[in-house]
């Protein structure tokens, strides 16, 4: 196959992304919605599917649903109705499972993305709220396979988007748009991991200039973003292959396999569920009122699409500043309270993606409650810029800042750590290290500059940070090049 071949097909793809939510109790009962507790110790009769039992809708899984579909600009079905979707696994005891089918929470909305550099809209078809089902746990060792009841009735949305995407790397780009919406919502801890979120991914190939669909491939046992990149491209490939060489393809669900990367044949569309879905008679329709939607609607959070683009232009910052900010709302609006007490915003930002973050990580804690106020972080930063301290004591303030909660101040009188800008006080130091390092000093009075960085950093090291840097140059060019 040439690769003048390769270039005149187009991939295609949809995605079908699960989201399970942290609401404190499951969807239709009153079981601890948890991960990771011992198995089967979350349930009740109502999620194990006993008979005479009745479903009662979670009324924060409800608002969350409204709150994710009014986020990816979904049209409302104020009307709620569920159906059920029948079909017999043993990690779904009722036999069916409690979704929605021809009046789902969203429809036609989108999300937007930034692929490359370019903005995206990429279109949702649906977005419906249901129940998760249990986990099954195939223990190979000992051949059985053992069920977890504690995820069954786990309030958990399911948003489909057109066939919109163009590349596996659109997709990853979508994932990645996508979560961050997700987690500025606060409606799931979004862990792929965990399972929190799991992703379907639908693919075909076509023509260039064709309209119609190809026949696609659903593949699923994604685990993370990078399996949904590296499967779509495997697949894309597949077919591109098959059609090139005139061979047909078939509509078939595939699975992926991390280890071999490549995917396989799970089941042909023959063998496709025919699910009879039928309105679920023990959840009795009921309408949301336009005033609940709009008190949802006005709680959504700024889109972190929106604020990327509004810190670049209402602080001056580089898209890859912005970018780092954006990543988690606590530190954008921190970074925001920052601004208002000193300017420019750049400088803000070097202290907070450098130092801070660096800190913060160290010392494991999250960007949500920064121990440091605003006032306090930026009284630090002008500290340093003041020449009070120097920038490398600065950075050891902010540490004991987080890890004390104590000012920069304080911490400053208390270890005695206020920049020595005394001249007599630096010129001490200074004739010590011009002594011990008679080399460097020669290679200067010899004009090779290069060395003075040198001197200047033992003087640092000998004054435990706190000389000033720039005093300390000029007395060492005075001592050696002008007498
Ligand atoms: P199914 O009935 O097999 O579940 P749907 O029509 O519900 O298929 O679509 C499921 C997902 O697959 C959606 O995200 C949709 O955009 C995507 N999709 C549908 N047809 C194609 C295709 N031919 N190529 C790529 N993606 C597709
Ligand atoms: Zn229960
Ligand atoms: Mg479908």
């Amino acid at each position: 196959m040439t690769s003048a071949t390769q270039q005149s097909y187009e991939t295609v793809i949809g995605l079908e992304v699960h989201l399970q939510f942290n609401t404190e109790s499951k969807i239709f009962c009153g079981c601890a919605n948890q991960f990771g507790h011992p198995p089967n110790t979350n349930t009740c009769p109502v999620c194990l599917g006993l008979p005479g039992t009745l479903p009662v809708l979670n009324k924060t899984a409800l608002d969350y649903a409204i709150k994710v579909a009014l986020a990816l600009h979904c049209q409302i079905n104020s009307h709620i109705k569920f159906d059920r979707k029948n079909y017999y696994y043993p990690d779904l005891p009722k036999g069916y499972q409690i979704s929605q089918y021809d009046y789902p929470i969203g429809h036609n909305g989108y999300v937007e993305i930034l692929s490359g550099d370019h903005l995206q809209k990429i279109r949702v078809h649906r977005a419906h709220l249901e129940e998760d089902a249990g986990k099954l746990i195939h223990d190979a060792k000992n051949k059985v396979s053992l069920v977890d009841y504690n995820r069954t009735g786990t309030p958990l949305m399911e948003i489909v988007t057109e066939p919109d995407i163009r590349s596996a790397q659109e997709a990853y780009d979508y994932l990645t748009a996508l979560k961050l919406l997700l987690q500025y919502l606060n409606v799931s801890d979004c862990d792929m991991e965990k399972g929190s979120l799991r992703c379907d991914a639908n693919v075909s190939v076509r023509p260039l200039g064709e309209t119609r669909l190809g026949t696609k491939s659903e593949i699923k046992n994604l685990n993370s973003f990078r399996a949904v990149k590296a499967a779509l491209d495997y697949e894309a490939n597949r077919h591109r292959t098959l059609l090139s060489a005139g061979q047909p393809l078939v509509q078939e669900t595939r699975l992926w396999d991390e280890h071999e990367e490549v995917t396989q044949s799970m089941r042909s569309k023959e063998q496709a569920h025919d699910y009879r879905y039928f309105p679920e008679p023990d959840l009795v329709p009921f309408t949301v009122s336009d005033k609940n939607i709009e008190l949802i609607r006005e709680s959504l959070p700024e889109e972190p699409l929106k604020k990327f683009e509004r810190l670049q232009a209402a602080y001056d910052l580089a898209a890859y500043d912005a970018g780092i900010l954006i990543q988690n709302p606590e530190l954008a609006d921190f970074f925001e309270a920052c601004a208002k007490q000193l300017s420019p915003g750049k400088k803000i930002c070097n202290w907070i993606n450098g130092p801070l973050l660096q800190e913060l990580n160290t010392q494991k804690k999250t960007a949500a409650g920064i121990p440091v106020s605003p006032e306090q972080f930026t009284d630090l930063i002008r500290k340093v810029e003041e020449g009070a301290v120097s920038h490398l004591v600065g950075k050891d303030i902010l540490k004991k800042m987080i890890q004390t909660g104590q000012t920069a101040q304080a911490i400053i009188e208390h270890d005695g750590l206020t920049q020595v800008s005394d001249n007599a006080a630096l010129e001490a130091y200074v004739n010590q290290v011009i002594t011990e390092n008679s080399t460097a000093a020669q290679e200067i009075q010899n004009g090779k500059m290069q060395a003075l960085g040198f001197l200047i950093g033992q003087t640092m090291k000998l004054t435990q940070g706190k000389a000033n840097p720039k005093i300390v140059g000029d007395l060492i060019k005075r001592r050696l090049l002008h007498g």
